[in-house]
């Protein structure tokens, strides 16, 4: 089994934090600190591609 995740991105379509996440193999989205700037019950984390960003 491997553990491939992958450091990202994402913002909330909630209240627009931007937080850094995991994101897995899988495609779960995970924030990678419980201190993240969202405070939503049920984030909806969409993960912002790096490729575009600069
Ligand atoms: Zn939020």
């Amino acid at each position: 089994m491997t553990d491939e995740r992958e450091r990202s991105v994402a913002i909330c379509e909630g209240c627009e934090a931007v937080c850094t996440v995991w994101v897995t193999n899988d495609g779960d989205v995970m924030p990678v600190s419980s201190t993240s700037n969202c405070e939503c019950p049920a984030s909806a984390l969409r993960v912002l591609d790096a490729e575009t960003v600069g």
